[in-house]
């Protein structure tokens, strides 16, 4: 393996080595395929000759170099990293669904119309809110159009509003949609207990702003305990309360962002429910709205009726005339909604609320076996995540960024680093519920052999990863000046 490090699939190129060897014959010659000849390359393409069996190890090997959820334990953070059950992309692969035309009829799509439809459902039913549409791409995106969706309503009731509140421990990406959908960030500092504090709210709430975005559990992986009066605060000054779901990890069965007073909120069906990610990867997000804020949902909405015959079909119907307009062609993410809807059928209601008490105890557990070692700012207990700090390693000489990659020569993954800003030397930690006691306790010994080396060798710590099949990676030049050759 060491000696094949670097080894590109056209370094193993063998002129006159073959994968597939169709007969000579095999496939009819017919003048209609033809090519015309001045349109046909005059050269043969230069591509690498390697057996079957080299390709596959080739890329086997290569899927070894990188971390995935499917080598060992990936807590990284707001991200949800959790097993992705393999009958998720069976199911995604039928050639029903993996194989459909964009430009099909609804006639000859009905189960995907239907699987649509029954996932938009489902999710309304998990968050409480009136209604779901899976066009989003991502989560940013999810938020963009819950932002879009906020200003029509604004616009169409009393005139444009110009500010979103957002909590300082917010995601990135909530800034960032707010600039892009035109308005003006707040930011609204947090308490000591890490959540929002009223007093604060009150202070920034006035009639200029549209809605407060939150995050709950929040990044801190806190619930906010005073949501239905913060809901109340908003709706008072006639702002509107967004949800950033992307992670509703802890909530599952338990709690509903609709019950809670949330007028519009974004899911990251990529994260809790399940569908691969990471690496830049697909995603999917759902938007959902509540009663008054669903006549500006994006897209067409899937209808099921009964047909003559008594029979229920689904229809694509025009959007309304309010709708913000679309984000996404056709069926969104297709695959990602494919899957999303495997996970959720195959646990059910009860194997949901099973999963998120699950990913709740599992970050509990890790809270309570590193927090003699490591800052735990915030008093527990913490819901599916938890953030510690590396503030008392910083001041022996090694930083969260250092003890992130030493957690690598354990052949795992690290947590998030430096991330919520308001944590210094943060380490965002998620388990998820779908690591065993048995990884958890690798994990956490492997954190606590790691707080001990800063103690008494530092720099071994610092001069980390020593066991990756690439080591220190100078980390500015390996994302702009990519070598993919
Ligand atoms: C991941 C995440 C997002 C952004 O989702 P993308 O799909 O990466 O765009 C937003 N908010 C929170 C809290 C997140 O964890």
């Amino acid at each position: 393996m060491e000696r094949l490090k670097g080894t590109t699939i056209f370094d193993l190129s063998q002129t006159g080595a073959r994968g597939v060897a169709v007969a000579e014959g095999a496939v009819p010659s017919d003048p209609r395929w033809h090519i015309r000849t001045s349109l046909r390359r005059r050269e043969p393409p230069d591509w690498p000759e390697v057996a079957e069996p080299d390709v596959v190890r080739h890329y086997t090997r290569l899927s070894t170099y990188n971390h995935h959820l499917d080598k060992n334990t990936y807590p990284l953070g707001s991200c949800t990293m959790k097993y992705n059950p393999k009958i998720n992309d069976r199911a995604a692969a039928l050639p029903g669904f993996s194989r459909l035309h964009p430009e099909v009829t609804d006639a000859d799509c009905q189960g995907a119309l239907q699987l649509i439809w029954e996932l938009a459902r489902d999710l309304a039913v998990i968050t409480g809110m009136h209604e779901m549409r899976l066009q989003p791409s991502a989560g940013a995106q999810g938020e963009m159009v819950g932002l879009l969706m906020a200003r029509a309503y604004h616009r169409k009731r009393s005139g444009d509003r110009t500010k979103v509140l957002i909590p300082d421990s917010a995601h990135g990406t909530n800034p960032a949609s707010v600039t892009l959908a035109g308005f003006e960030t707040v930011a609204i500092k947090s308490n000591k207990q890490g959540l929002v504090d009223p007093e604060a709210l009150d202070h920034a709430l006035d009639e200029s702003v549209a809605c407060l975005m939150l995050t709950n559990p929040n990044t801190l992986g806190l619930f906010e305990k005073e949501i239905v009066r913060i809901a109340a605060m908003c709706h008072d000054k006639g702002a509107l309360l967004y949800n950033d779901g992307a992670n509703t990890n802890a909530l599952l069965g338990i709690a509903r962002a609709g019950d809670m007073g949330f007028d519009v909120l974004h899911l990251n069906l990529h994260k809790t429910f399940s569908t691969p990610h990471g690496g830049g990867g697909p995603g999917a997000a759902a938007v959902g709205a509540n009663a008054a804020l669903a006549p500006f949902l994006p897209g067409s909405p899937i209808r099921r009726v009964s047909g003559d015959d008594g029979a229920e079909h689904y229809v694509r119907s025009a959007p309304g005339p309010d709708a913000i307009g679309s984000v996404h062609p056709f069926f969104g993410n297709f695959g990602l909604l494919v899957r999303a809807y495997v996970y959720i059928r195959t646990l059910g209601a009860a194997g949901l609320a099973q999963a998120s008490r699950d990913a709740i105890l599992a970050a509990n557990y890790l809270r309570a076996r590193i927090k003699h070692a490591y800052d735990v700012p915030h008093a527990g207990p913490c819901m599916h995540e938890f953030v510690a700090s590396a503030v008392r390693q910083k001041a022996q000489g090694v930083r969260a960024g250092q003890i992130a990659k030493r957690l690598l020569d354990f052949g795992v993954h690290a947590p998030t680093v430096y991330f919520p800003l308001i944590v210094p030397e943060a380490l965002m930690i998620e388990p998820t519920e779908t690591e065993s006691l048995a990884r958890l306790d690798a994990y956490a010994d492997a954190l606590l052999q790691i707080a001990h080396e800063v103690e008494h060798d530092p720099e071994l710590v610092n001069s980390a990863p020593h066991e990756t099949p690439f080591l220190r990676i100078d980390e500015a030049r390996a994302a702009r000046d990519l070598d993919v050759g």
